[in-house]
């Protein structure tokens, strides 16, 4: 899950919490007040009825007079009025038997039933001439007052829940704004513009520490592609020198007529091997030219089909018993899209190690060649009919100087198809490959048309 569907997440769980916690303090706190003030309206009517009732005479009356102006009656209000027997005892008339109790043990009590509120208490008069005085009414205000409350707060709840969602997501979409503007510029850096870098935001949070932290890596990065593509440049350069004396030397002596059967052999053993030394050293010139090239020399417009037509010729040089098959059915009708934007001596280096991969592992069986557009893309497949890759060598045949074990009887040094995806890749292409053994490879070079690259 996404951090930012995390933190809205929180947010909303963090916000349903606090609500919680706050109407439940509410409702608590209202049904405590609600309650409490109706018992209190319970018992100060249990006083007047115990003054009326048990202390006849003119005060009561201006009790009763005044209860009956001002007082308000009650839902199903109901007095009760129990006396003691001859021995003092009190018998239960109806009352919940809890409530009765509580009134004989402390002298009053409180109860609720439901929405029907009870209040009592015990009056002596003198010895045994004892009364329980009891006031019961129902609260349907209270009650409705209760579940109003209820109602407002349930939906005030689930309002602000939503409200919350969608400030959490706007909060955290806004929040993470820098991070995806972050990935995007990291995204767009590659080999190719390895000397770009993040535009560092002012100020001194997060973000700008992880930008400025990235520009430093890319500094070191920079320097150490820059330190190792000078090495390989430097030695590949250096060491051709000393072989192309060598070379030279050998050319002379195996002009001498006085030699042995044995020396000329030897020597002739030496030319091919320095011969084969050289070219693996301009291989890997090329190689370490190809993969990081900031300044991108000789860039031009250029047929493809004309740069198949050259790949082939240069295969057949190589490969003269080749048997190759150029196929451009598939051509489309705007010739425009043929054009390819690049260094047409670096791709014709990348077609020719291709089909001239073929060639060499099919011992010279029909290789097909085909060029077709598809979405703006220039497709161009190699198919031939050779040994094949074994399945689990597959996935590393690019990297410089493998070799897959089917190959002991094939010539190679593993730098071709390195060198071609370089290339490729520096036109901002991507190589695909199907392979099965003893029945042939499939390679397909995919790069933009001019017109989108
Ligand atoms: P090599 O000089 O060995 O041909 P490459 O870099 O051109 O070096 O190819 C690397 C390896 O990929 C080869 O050694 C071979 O195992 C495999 N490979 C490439 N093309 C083919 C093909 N058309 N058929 C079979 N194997 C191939």
């Amino acid at each position: 899950m996404k951090i930012q569907s995390k933190i809205t997440l929180l947010f909303l769980a963090l916000s349903t919490g606090i609500l919680l916690l706050l109407n439940a303090f509410i409702l608590y706190f209202e049904y405590e007040f609600n309650y409490m003030d109706f018992f209190k309206r319970l018992e100060a009517r249990v006083n007047l009825t115990a003054q009326i009732r048990l202390f006849p005479g003119e005060k009561s009356r201006a009790y009763q007079e005044v209860r009956n102006k001002y007082l308000e009656k009650l839902d199903a209000e109901k007095e009760q009025l129990i006396k003691a027997d001859a021995l003092g005892k009190f018998k239960n008339e109806g009352l919940p038997a809890g409530f009765f109790q509580q009134i004989i043990n402390q002298g009053q009590a409180i109860f609720k039933d439901d929405n029907q509120f009870f209040a009592g208490k015990t009056i002596t008069l003198s010895g045994t001439d004892r009364y329980i005085v009891v006031v019961s009414a129902l609260n349907p205000y209270g009650l409705r007052e209760i579940q109003e409350l209820q109602k407002i707060l349930f939906f005030g709840f689930l309002g602000s829940l939503i409200i919350v969602f969608f400030v959490g997501k706007v909060f955290s979409y806004y929040t993470f704004i820098p991070i995806r503007k972050l990935t995007h510029e990291v995204n767009t850096i590659t080999s190719d513009n390895l000397h770009t870098r993040l535009e560092e935001p002012k100020g001194k949070d997060e973000v700008a520490e992880l930008s400025h932290t990235f520009n430093n890596m890319l500094n070191r990065l920079e320097t150490a592609f820059e330190t190792q593509n000078n090495f390989v440049s430097n030695a590949s350069h250096e060491l051709r020198t000393p072989l192309t004396i060598i070379n030279s030397e050998v050319e002379i002596a195996l002009n001498k007529v006085d030699l042995t059967e044995m020396q000329r052999a030897t020597l002739n053993t030496i030319y091919a091997e320095t011969n084969k030394l050289v070219q693996i050293i301009n291989s890997l010139l090329l190689l370490a030219q190809s993969g990081y090239d900031g300044k991108r020399q000789n860039w031009q417009k250029t047929r493809i089909d004309e740069l198949i037509w050259l790949s082939v010729e240069a295969a057949k040089k190589i490969y003269p018993q080749s048997n190759i098959e150029v196929d451009f059915a598939a051509l489309p009708e705007n010739e425009e899209m043929l054009n390819i934007f690049g260094n047409s001596n670096l791709l014709c280096l990348a077609i020719t190690n291709i089909i001239s991969n073929g060639c060499k592992y099919s011992q010279n069986r029909l290789i097909a060649v085909k060029l077709s557009v598809q979405n703006n893309k220039i497709i161009i497949s190699v198919t031939d009919q050779g040994i094949g890759i074994p399945p689990t060598e597959l996935q590393h045949i690019f990297e410089p100087f493998f070799r897959a074990s089917n190959t002991h009887d094939y010539e190679g040094h593993g730098v071709g198809l390195p060198l071609t995806l370089n290339i490729i890749r520096l036109h901002k292409g991507t190589i695909g490959i199907r392979s099965e053994v003893n029945q042939g490879t499939v390679i397909q070079i995919f790069l933009p048309a001019a017109s989108v690259a």
